[in-house]
C-alpha cells in the first residue's frame, strides 16, 4: 500500500548538501499502522512529505495506494492528496472562522459531493472521533486534543486509503496524545486505512502494529510489535 524502494533525498543548506534520506526501503501493507521513530533531523518528516508527493525523490521510487508518485503530474498529486492520501500535522491547520462541522465538510465541498452525502460523511467522521456534540463549536472553543481530533475527522471525511500523520501528538499532553494514537488505531481497524505515524513516544508507538526506526537517513530497525526501547529526540 505504501512502498519505498531505494529512496534518496538531499537538500541544499547553503553550501552544504544534507542527505536526509539515503536509501530508504519500507513496505507498509494495507491496513497496517506503522510508527516511525528516530531522533530529530533523522528524516521522518521528509519521509512523510515524499509519501504525500509534496516533495519529489532524488532517486528511488515511492508507490502509494497503487500510484507510482513519479508518474503523476502536479495536478494529479493534488487530487491524490485530496481523495486518497490524507495528511495530519502537529499543528492542526483548522480554519478559525469555520465551526467544527464546516471545517470537516470543507474537503467534501471541494469535491462537490451531493449535500446528503456530504452530511453523512461529515456526521460519520464526527462520530468516529467522538465529537458529535461539538459540531457547532468554533475552533477557539476547543482543547488541543479536540482540535487534533477535528483535524483527523477532516482528513478522513473523504475516506482516504492512506493516512500520514507527522507528530500528531507533538503539541498534546499525554492523555490527549494517547487518545489520538488510539483514534488512529481505531480508524485503521474500522476503515482499513493504512497509516504511517511519526511519534516520539515509545508507549504510543507500541499501540501501532509495527515500529520502524529511522537513523542517518535509513530504516535501521524494524521493531515489529516490540516496545521498551530508548527514544532520544
Ligand atoms: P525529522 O522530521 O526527523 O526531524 P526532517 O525530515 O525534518 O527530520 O529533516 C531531515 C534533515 O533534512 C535535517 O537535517 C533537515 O535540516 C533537512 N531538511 C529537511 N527539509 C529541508 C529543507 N526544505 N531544506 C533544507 N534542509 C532540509
Ligand atoms: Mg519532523
Amino acid at each position: 500500500m505504501i512502498s519505498f524502494k531505494g529512496v534518496r533525498k538531499s537538500f541544499e543548506d547553503g553550501a552544504v548538501e544534507v542527505e536526509a534520506l539515503r536509501g530508504v526501503e519500507l513496505e507498509v501493507p494495507k491496513g497496517q499502522v506503522c510508527a516511525v521513530m528516530g531522533p530529530s533531523g533523522s528524516g521522518k518528516s521528509t519521509l512523510l512529505h515524499l509519501a504525500a508527493g509534496l516533495t519529489p525523490v532524488d532517486s528511488g521510487s515511492i508507490t502509494v495506494a497503487g500510484w507510482r508518485l513519479a508518474d503523476l503530474e502536479a495536478s494529479e498529486l493534488t487530487l491524490l492528496r485530496r481523495r486518497t492520501v490524507a495528511i495530519v500535522f502537529q499543528f492542526f491547520n483548522l480554519l478559525p472562522f469555520l465551526n467544527v462541522y464546516d471545517n470537516i465538510a470543507l474537503p467534501l465541498r471541494l469535491e462537490r459531493l451531493p449535500r446528503d452525502e456530504e452530511e453523512l460523511h461529515t456526521r460519520d467522521s464526527l462520530a468516529l472521533v467522538g465529537l458529535e456534540h461539538k459540531a457547532t463549536a468554533m475552533p477557539e472553543e476547543l482543547s488541543g486534543g479536540e482540535l487534533q481530533r477535528v483535524a483527523i475527522a477532516r482528513s478522513i471525511a473523504i475516506k482516504p486509503e492512506v493516512l500520514l500523520a507527522d507528530e500528531p501528538t507533538g503539541n498534546l499532553d499525554s492523555v490527549a496524545g494517547r487518545q489520538i494514537m488510539n483514534l488512529l488505531r481505531s480508524i485503521s481497524d474500522e476503515r482499513g486505512v493504512t497509516t504511517l505515524v511519526v511519534t516520539h513516544d515509545p508507549v504510543w508507538a507500541s499501540l501501532c502494529d509495527r515500529v520502524v526506526r529511522l537513523t542517518d537517513g535509513r530504516i535501521v530497525e524494524d521493531l515489529g510489535f516490540m516496545g521498551g526501547f530508548e527514544e532520544t529526540g
